[in-house]
């Protein structure tokens, strides 16, 4: 028995009229447990116009009211995350404790969204001339689209909707087609919330889905996160059709040990940030650049975590969960017995990894590849899994130089115990997110995400008040009220007097 997953358009689900689908599987299990709808171009388009038929009332609706609406959204989520996180782990895979982690950090958004009275508020200058005011004012922009990855079924979705609602805006979301099912409760959420039909609106479907989003003229902006082949198509294709576009691309994220750092502290973080979600998260850390002598005892620390985490299924109780897909595990593994040939020494192999009761899952344990060079496909790839290679150089600028060289810039970290060697890569290294002792630096939904380089097409950063700005428009005003004394005509260039 599989479930079809549908469309959400209009305040109900939709099928569509595409035949086409996709499976989705549970990937401890391997089982195949729904059928996903993949939108024709006619499905497409029926989705944005519900988002577009519903722009003036939400548009026009008092921030009091709409404010209430997420306060409602956020009170909702907080009390029933439990079946949403169960709902990410049957298609993703990961922990539920992951899970959870995930949805809350979505939830935040939200909290910050709550305050949009707040965050649109404009300037207002009295007598700029005499007589005339002048003032800016924050508009939304009417139907926006988001597309998102499989590792982050929730929370990434999160980064954008609830700020783009807030803000006046209608939404599409295109969420991934191995996870598709987390979309559809959150918008069932927003109907319970009290979401009037057509302001929160979920597509389900592969690049004709996207394509379509990109394409249209009633879509004026496309928040996207994904892989960097995928982002920078995204940001040229929309901008192409004159959108506003944020495309958040893939990640080779490293992570420097000093001599000085903490080396307890710095393996622990290691493991926790190479092996959690098995590796599938943006801020993974993938390199772990070991600095002068600290390399043989770090290795052996991380090793020793490695080899006791456990392995299973995210329903129960285990440490790790399986990779999202046969094809990605099967991916991921190759890049290992690539890195071996190359010459990297394999100190813990998750190739040979075992799952009692769950054969046909999609499993790979924790990996440590040591003396990884550039050059290795293992080093220069993103491969999306559990595997922390090591990269051993004698000093501080050689670390430097290798992560600034590196064409992704998504995440970055380094251990030590010297303040003014952590300032020093504060500033010097160039990647947008910096962990000082703090493996996944993810920025809390006050400030801003996003990487640079080859980690993000577009200028603006997701949530925060860039976030804002991104899902609004600005205006300035310039107001001058009749008065009577200041008749007569003038045709001077006008000036402030
Ligand atoms: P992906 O690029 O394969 O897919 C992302 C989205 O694009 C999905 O909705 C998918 O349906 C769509 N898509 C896929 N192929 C397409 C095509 N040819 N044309 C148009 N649309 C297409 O990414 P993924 O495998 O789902 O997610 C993992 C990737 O996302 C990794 O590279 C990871 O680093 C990245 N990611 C980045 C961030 C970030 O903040 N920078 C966050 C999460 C994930």
């Amino acid at each position: 028995m599989s479930d079809t997953i549908g469309h959400w358009s209009d305040g109900k689900t939709f099928a569509g009229s595409s035949t086409s689908t996709a499976p989705v599987s549970n990937p401890a299990t391997g089982v195949t447990t729904g059928q996903v709808a993949l939108a024709n171009g006619q499905d497409a388009q029926a989705v944005i116009d519900a988002a577009a038929a519903a722009l003036p009332a939400w548009r026009d609706l008092s921030l009091t009211r709409r404010t209430a609406i997420l306060f409602r959204f956020r009170e909702l989520l907080n009390e029933r995350k439990a079946e949403l996180a169960q709902i990410i782990t049957r298609e993703h895979g990961k922990v539920l404790s992951d899970a959870l982690g995930e949805i809350s950090r979505g939830q935040e958004v939200v909290e910050f969204a709550c305050g949009i009275p707040h965050l649109v508020k404009g300037g207002y200058t009295e007598n700029a001339s005499t007589g005339v005011d002048a003032f800016s004012i924050r508009q939304p922009l009417g139907v926006v689209g988001i597309i998102s990855p499989f590792n982050f079924p929730a929370m990434v979705p999160m980064w954008f909707f609830p700020i783009a609602i807030a803000a006046g805006n209608t939404v599409v979301l295109k969420p991934s087609e191995k996870d598709p099912s987390a979309s559809l409760w959150l918008a069932e959420l927003w109907s319970e919330a009290g979401l009037p039909p057509g302001v929160f609106n979920v597509l389900q479907g592969d690049k004709t889905a996207v394509d379509a989003l990109l394409e249209s003229p009633i879509v004026r902006a496309v928040s996207f996160v994904g892989s960097t082949p995928i982002a920078r198509y995204v940001y040229s294709r929309a901008a192409e059709h004159g959108k506003r576009v944020q495309a958040l691309g893939g990640a080779k994220n490293h992570a420097v040990v000093l001599p000085d750092a903490d080396l307890e502290l710095a393996a622990d973080a290691m493991v926790n940030a190479g092996f959690g979600s098995a590796g599938q998260r943006c801020m993974s850390i993938s390199v772990v650049v070991a600095v002068g002598s600290v390399a043989d005892d770090l290795v052996a620390k991380i090793a020793q975590r490695a080899q006791s985490l456990e392995v299973g299924d995210g329903t129960k109780d285990a440490d790790m969960g399986p990779l999202v897909t046969r094809q990605h595990r099967d991916r991921v593994a190759s890049y290992i017995d690539a890195g071996e040939a190359a010459g990297a020494k394999v100190v813990v192999d998750g190739r040979l990894v075992a799952v009692q009761d769950r054969t046909d899952g999609f499993w790979l344990g924790p990996t440590l590849l040591d003396h990884v060079r550039p050059g290795m496909s293992v080093y220069d790839d993103e491969i999306f899994g559990p595997v922390l290679s090591v990269v051993r150089v004698d000093t501080y600028e050689q670390a430097l130089a290798l992560i600034n060289a590196n064409p992704y810039g998504n995440g970055t970290a380094i251990f030590t115990s010297d303040g003014g060697a952590a300032r020093r890569f504060q500033t010097e290294v160039e990647v947008g997110m910096v962990g000082i002792n703090v493996p996944i630096p993810v920025p809390m939904a006050y400030y801003s995400f996003g990487g640079w380089k080859n980690s993000l097409f577009g200028d603006t950063h997701a949530h925060g008040m860039e976030g804002v700005h991104f899902f609004t428009r600005g205006k300035a005003v310039t107001a001058r009220w009749a008065d009577p004394s200041r008749r007569g005509l003038d045709l001077g260039f006008p000036s402030n007097h």
